[in-house]
């Protein structure tokens, strides 16, 4: 693995990790480079895995989440969540275990995938203290430093609101206040002590620590809207001037760094702007979106929901779209429900690479396997291929039960011949 990929790539140093990348997306490794330079583009890297980069000119990319809970916390099912989710294709999986033995969890889902892993610190940090109240900038240090030393690819920490920022909170008109775990997390923390964020006043010594492993910082996005009614407000405004210069001050430090934001649930008239608004102010870092959810009466089919979304956000700009499962704000996904939401996750990134590129071959190739009613071709391309395997469920038919021998394809395929 590389050391300080940004630092190499500010120097114009075109490293074989870059290469890898360039030669993964399609693109010239100099314009790469420059992009990584310029904070527009992160490469996340683990061992026994290809890097992964994220960022303006490279296709939309989506990341599962998965962990134990305080209630469920089965260690071979989220093993099962993390294959599943790689099998369909997530490209990045976070681990969010809060359950467990969490270190034991994590291990066991670093050596059954080779996609890069995110964490967020602050989770296991309260599970290990008992309470958020009882930790301290020292115990989230450690924490963040046990995470890198175990092969993780890039962590969360809410480091973007201040204590000003939570009293306009306190004061504003919101529905849903604030929905962040780890934002409120740091919040309560913070309120309880009448201290400054943690993250941000160790801010340097937390970079330092990711720019020794080369570490991909994300920056949270505690401010988000919970419900669509609530808009972007000062808090949500403060929080993404913060974190830009934030981030800014982390690429001096040789860490490169993602944006949370817009995410959550944000009315679908104003994803496009939103996005926009967000990469001007961040200076076009890459930007990571929870969904969002364009409506929040979708309970049961969040991903659906989510699937638009996230469709109308990656097509407007975002560059990195979180999933939603259809157990959103109503349990702990299972297996099967992980691979709904990847799968949605994966059309909506693919629908925001059509809106930012154009229409991309992979459509193309699945258009003639279906013209040619090669139902294994078509298997082969499409997004799920078992799904669509499940639903045909007919051997060595020319057509499909839709419409039997009634089928349009073939009754022109025979007199247009
Ligand atoms: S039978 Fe109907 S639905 Fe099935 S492939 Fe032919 S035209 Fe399409």
């Amino acid at each position: 693995m590389n050391k300080n990929l940004l630092l190499a790539a500010i120097a114009g140093k075109e490293t074989s990790v870059i290469d890898e990348v360039a030669d993964l997306e399609g693109v010239k490794p100099n314009f790469l480079c420059r992009q990584i330079a310029s904070g527009r583009i992160v490469v996340m890297q683990r061992y026994g895995g290809p890097p992964l980069g994220i960022g303006e000119g490279l296709k939309t990319k989506i990341n599962a989440n998965i962990g134990t809970s305080a209630d469920v916390f089965d260690p071979d099912i989220e093993v099962e969540k993390a294959r599943t989710a790689e099998k369909y294709g997530a490209d990045t999986i976070s681990d969010l275990s809060m359950g467990g033995d969490i270190d034991a969890i994590r291990q066991k889902i670093l050596d059954e995938t080779s996609v890069p892993i995110t964490t967020v610190p602050i989770y296991q940090t309260v599970v290990e203290k008992g309470s958020f109240l009882d930790m301290t900038e020292q115990d989230l240090i450690r924490m963040i430093k046990k995470h890198v030393s175990m092969g993780i690819s890039s962590i969360v920490v809410h480091a973007g609101f201040t204590l000003e920022m939570l009293e306009k909170l306190r004061n504003s008109k919101r529905i849903m206040g604030m929905v962040s775990k780890g934002g409120s997390f740091t919040s309560a923390w913070m309120l309880q002590n009448s201290r400054e964020n943690p993250f941000l006043s160790y801010f340097d010594e937390i970079c330092g620590a990711l720019s020794e492993k080369d570490v991909v910082l994300s920056l949270g996005n505690t401010m988000r809207s919970g419900c669509i009614h609530d808009h972007m407000d000062g808090p949500q405004e403060m929080e993404m001037e913060l974190n830009a210069r934030l981030a800014g001050r982390a690429n001096e430090l040789g860490v490169q760094v993602i944006i949370e934001g817009m995410g959550g649930h944000v009315s679908p008239e104003k994803i496009a702007d939103y996005v926009a608004h967000y990469k001007n102010v961040t200076n076009h870092r890459p930007l990571f979106v929870a969904g969002p959810l364009p409506l929040d009466i979708g309970v049961g089919y969040d991903h659906i929901s989510g699937c638009v979304g996230g469709s109308l956000a990656a097509g407007a700009g975002a560059d990195y779209l979180c999933y939603i499962t259809p157990s959103e704000h109503l349990a702990l996904p299972n297996v099967d429900q992980v691979r709904e939401g990847v799968v949605a996750f994966k059309i909506a990134a693919h629908v925001g690479d059509i809106l930012k590129y154009g229409p991309r071959p992979e459509d193309q190739i699945l258009a003639g396997h279906r013209r040619a009613r090669d139902w294994e071709g078509q298997f082969r391309a499409a997004i799920d291929g078992d799904r669509a395997r499940e639903i045909h469920n007919q051997d060595k038919r020319e057509t499909c039960s839709m419409c039997g021998k009634y089928c349009a394809i073939l009754i022109m395929e025979e007199y247009l011949k």
